[in-house]
């Protein structure tokens, strides 16, 4: 059940066989292939239906295989006639019986009762009294299987569940929640993250890798008016994984550049604001065409220059695309605006472009999260410049390829990097700017909001400033937990690019009666992750983006010690800004470790009596973005939907990840300021909203200019 629900929400084939049928032939056709080597392996063929074993034997006598060469299996009690028959006939039979521990017996014994009791079973079936020929007959497999091509919708049965999740343990379920897309004609679709699973996909990826490699070294320019200009300036950006390998080198505007891409802006502002927002939404869906063309080489790019595994970075090229169509939808859907109409008055709500929109990214999710702020601002009709981070430059020049080839104005949308500091403060100060979209550190974050508050000379509005900053994210694991799901989970969401996601959990708050199995389990999981560069299938855990980034985490790390104790720490390899996990033990909870958002594979792992304490310290930092539980006490799971202080609190799951139109991500507190991206509120932010009230009494018609 688990395996096909999260190959629905993946919008993956389906991996198991949704019919006894084609499980039955899928049996038969592995017993034949199992039978065939039976040179190079012995098999046991465990059924109690007799078909089943029949075929078996079957085969061993078509190909001649001796009986010593492989054995049927029953178990004891159940199937002691067909026993009996087949050992009559001189080949082996094992009759086994399950032995060891009460509970993990019971579940062995529940699981044998559901499927000797299905009415698909041929133990039931047998007992019915069929006849013979229905019972031997061969399995014949349903038409419809369910085994769509990657990206292939589900019926409308199968949404429903891909979209709500669970629902035999969603406590939601019968809460005040209306099921979001349960009534609208058409639910938003997700674009596929790519199944790796599948040969094909890993080596397309591998393919791309290569070909992005032979492109390294190049130089990318700045795209201002609808040209790509020189710069005085330039940035390598490095392969963190291997420092010694130069990604890219990219030209960083000067003050005078800026200044010329915001009268750009400017001037090309009134076409775009009255384009119309379908035309508009278009161009976003062309882009998202041609990210899902170009998707393997993106993600060889991000593997290259933001040290990402091509895990990592494939669901980042989905988010992209999803952004894209989101949020062209968006702004059809509130293009209309709202007609409050009275008898003899008419009142038009409907909203309009705010103008000059400046987006700061930072370089941890460095496509999708500049594709999101950027379309939303340029589909709801702003002129729209971007500031990528330095050090993920060359992943937002293939964006800017990308939205030009989509048919982007010149002018509309402006590719501006830069030095964070010096040009990109100087944007933000611009008495032309209207809006600043910013995700990055909550210092940056806040200094930008200071800045953008202050009226300039000539400044005639006052500037809307979106930011989303950083988070001290943590996970309850209280006693009722599942602890296989619960170390799984917190492995991965701390140290899944090496723990430099927004979302990212760097606290745990663990349950006194579990405190200790659960650590010495965290602590093998964590071990048990490969350390490389991020272009190895096997790398679990790649390096940090940068010099400054390994030294300000090493610097913690060494705080760390000093605070508390050290529960793992593992090696890392040279040549790249590579940090092993860290864990560390009965962290304190107001330690310098557990309040500072550390931006790296650290993890702080803390001591709660009870569980109001353990929300206590989850809640006792200055941030809200992301945090979870892990718990199977129903009173539990509610308290935390009532009182964990987060934007998005994830149950029974790891922490990262969000999907658009599904989990809308972003925080409150020191987390940031502004509407979540990928939900119904974000384009809202990009408008402005008007209403026109016109009295629509007969009171006679002005002469119309120039007929008399
Ligand atoms: P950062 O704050 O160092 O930089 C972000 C951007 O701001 C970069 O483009 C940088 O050049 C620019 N910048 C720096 N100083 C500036 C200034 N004075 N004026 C204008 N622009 C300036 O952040 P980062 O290291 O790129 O990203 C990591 C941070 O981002 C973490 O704190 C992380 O939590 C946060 N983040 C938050 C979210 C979210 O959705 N809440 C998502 C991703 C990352």
């Amino acid at each position: 059940m688990r395996k096909r629900l999260k190959a629905v929400q993946k919008d993956w084939e389906q991996p198991v066989f949704n019919d006894k049928a084609a499980t039955d032939a899928n049996f038969e056709a592995m017993t034949r292939l199992l039978l065939e080597n039976h040179e190079y392996l012995y098999a046991a063929i465990g059924s109690h239906n007799v078909r089943s074993q029949a075929w078996a034997i079957a085969i061993a006598q078509t190909l001649k295989i001796p009986p010593r060469r492989f054995e049927c299996q029953v178990l004891y009690g159940m199937a002691d006639k067909l026993a009996k028959a087949i050992a009559d006939r001189g080949y082996r039979v094992r009759v086994y019986c399950p032995y060891g521990e009460l509970i993990p017996g019971m579940s062995y014994l529940i699981r044998r009762l559901l499927e000797n009791t299905a009415n698909s079973s041929f133990l039931r079936q047998n007992l019915e009294e069929r006849p013979i020929e229905e019972l031997l007959a061969p399995p014949v497999r349903q038409e419809a299987e369910g085994r769509g091509q990657k990206g292939s919708q589900e019926s409308e049965e199968d949404m429903g569940t891909r979209r709500h999740g669970d629902t035999e343990n969603s406590s939601i379920q019968n809460s005040k929640f209306k099921i979001q897309n349960s009534s609208s004609p058409l639910p938003f679709i997700n674009a596929a993250d790519t199944d790796y699973a599948n040969n094909t996909y890993r080596k397309e990826v591998q393919q791309a890798l290569q070909q992005v490699r032979q492109q390294l070294g190049k130089t990318y320019l700045p795209f201002i008016n609808g040209k790509y200009v020189q710069t005085e300036t330039h940035v390598d950006s490095l392969n963190p994984s291997n420092f010694a390998e130069t990604v890219g080198t990219i030209g960083l505007i000067s003050v005078e550049q800026a200044e010329a891409a915001i009268q750009a802006a400017k001037a090309a502002f009134p076409a775009w604001k009255r384009t119309p927002a379908k035309e508009r939404a278009d161009i976003l869906r062309r882009a998202a065409d041609l990210m899902e063309q170009r998707r393997h080489e993106l993600v060889a790019w991000m593997v290259l220059e933001t040290g990402k595994v091509v895990r990592e970075a494939d669901p980042e090229v989905s988010e992209a695309i999803d952004f894209c169509r989101y949020y062209a939808d968006e702004m059809e859907r509130l293009e209309n605006g709202v007609a409050y109409d009275y008898p003899g008055e008419t009142n038009r709500y409907h909203y309009q472009p705010r103008g000059i929109s400046l987006i700061i990214s930072p370089w941890n999710f460095p496509l999708a999260i500049p594709t999101g702020m950027t379309v939303a601002s340029l589909v709801a009709g702003n002129c729209t410049l971007l500031k990528p981070a330095e050090v993920s430059s060359v992943i937002t020049a293939k964006l800017t390829e990308i939205l030009v080839e989509a048919g982007i104005p010149e002018g509309v949308f402006q590719y501006v990097p830069g030095k964070g500091s010096t040009v990109g403060a100087h944007m933000v100060k611009h008495p032309d700017v209207h809006m600043i979209t910013f995700t990055g550190s909550q210092e940056v974050g806040c200094r930008i909001y200071a800045d953008a508050a202050i009226l300039q000379p000539g400044q005639k509005h006052l500037k809307r400033v979106i930011a989303e900053m950083g988070g001290k994210n943590a996970i309850i694991v209280d006693e009722s937990a599942d602890l296989d799901q619960a170390v799984q989970g917190v492995a991965q969401s701390a140290f899944g690019y090496s723990g430099q996601k927004c979302s990212a959990c760097s606290r745990v708050v663990v349950l006194e009666p579990i405190y200790d199995i659960f650590l010495a389990r965290l602590v093998e999981a964590a071990r048990s992750l490969n350390l490389g560069p991020t272009d190895q299938p096997s790398t679990k855990v790649g390096p940090v983006i940068d010099a400054n980034a390994r030294d300000r985490i090493r610097e913690y790390i060494e705080k760390g010690r000093m605070e508390s104790e050290v529960a793992l720490e593992m090696t890392a390899p040279d040549g790249g800004y590579f940090i092993g996990p860290v864990i560390f033990r009965d962290v304190s909870p107001t330690a310098v470790i557990a309040q500072e958002e550390i931006f790296g594979p650290v993890l702080a792992v803390m001591r709660a009596k009870t569980f109001d304490e353990a929300l206590e310290i989850a809640n006792g930092t200055r941030y809200a973005l992301t945090g979870g539980l892990y718990s199977r006490t129903p009173s539990h799971i509610e308290r935390a939907q009532q009182d964990f202080e987060v934007g998005n609190l994830y149950i029974n799951r790891g922490i990262t990840g969000a999907i658009v139109a599904r989990q809308p991500f972003g925080g409150f507190k020191l987390s940031g300021v502004g509407s979540k991206a990928g939900g119904p509120d974000y384009l809202l932010q990009f408008l402005e909203p008007r209403v026109v009230t016109e009295n629509v009494q007969r009171q006679g018609f002005a002469p119309i200019e120039g007929v008399d």
